[in-house]
């Protein structure tokens, strides 16, 4: 078995999620790229939408889930890696962000008790088109690592609408209408859901998310993603 150990290690070792570094096995990102990930400040964060206090989005529109966090921002290093697990199918980086974005959830909500992990869809075709849906990974390992159930088919896809990245604040908002529907098969009267996403841009698809689980009559939607977009912070990398 210390044989097989050894030889897989040499055949297969470890690397930095986001550089690809080679690093001591048990570890995720290599001494530079731990320096250099831009992690979010909960204590300077507005608790409802995320942001940082100086860039609180809530004035400008009431979210329907009551808190959202991240452990870290959209830039360098943290988005390099999320960029290979999306696009480069490395799968394994999936591991990185899930333990991240649990120890970020027993921190910001640590006075908040979820009774059930959900995660935002992906359409059949584009899933066929990457190979998995990145929210999912995500959501299976957090709840495994928090002890809670997930259920994976509370939101379903709806209509097809626009690409999201080409649209501005509004626009995306407008544009997520219809997108999701919540699985009338179920009823999450007076339960708190733990909503699963890859990256918070604006919140829009969050929101559509939220407002379709209150619709099923949760009590509370609070989300976590791997990575949060700010406008001071410039996106930096890939
Ligand atoms: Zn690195
Ligand atoms: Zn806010």
């Amino acid at each position: 078995m210390r044989l097989f150990k050894i030889i897989t290690s040499a055949l297969f070792p470890n690397v930095c999620v986001a550089c690809g570094e080679i690093i001591p096995e048990g570890e995720h990102l290599c001494e530079y790229c731990t320096e250099m990930a831009e992690k979010l400040d909960f204590t300077k964060a507005c608790r409802r939408c995320g942001m940082p206090k100086k860039e609180c989005m809530c004035s400008k529109r009431v979210f329907h889930f009551n808190g959202c966090a991240a452990p870290f921002y959209n830039t360098g290093v943290t988005r390099d890696a999320m960029y290979s697990f999306k696009f480069a199918r490395k799968e394994y980086i999936s591991k990185f962000f899930a333990e991240r974005m649990a120890l970020t959830v027993k921190s910001c909500y640590s006075d908040i008790n979820f009774d059930v992990v959900t995660f935002v869809p992906m359409s059949f075709p584009k899933k066929l088109r990457r190979g998995f849906n990145q929210s999912e990974l995500l959501a299976k390992r957090l709840s495994k690592i928090l002890k809670l159930p997930l259920c994976d088919d509370l939101l379903l896809c709806g209509k097809n609408t626009a690409v999201q990245h080409k649209l501005g604040f509004d626009e995306r908002f407008k544009n997520t209408k219809g997108k999701f529907k919540a699985n009338t098969n179920y009823k999450l009267n007076g339960k708190t859901v733990l909503l699963v996403d890859d990256i918070k841009t604006t919140g829009a698809t969050l929101d559509e998310c939220s407002k379709q689980l209150l619709l099923l009559g949760a009590d509370e939607v609070y989300c976590i993603t791997g990575l949060m977009t700010a406008k001071n912070k410039k996106k930096e990398g890939k």
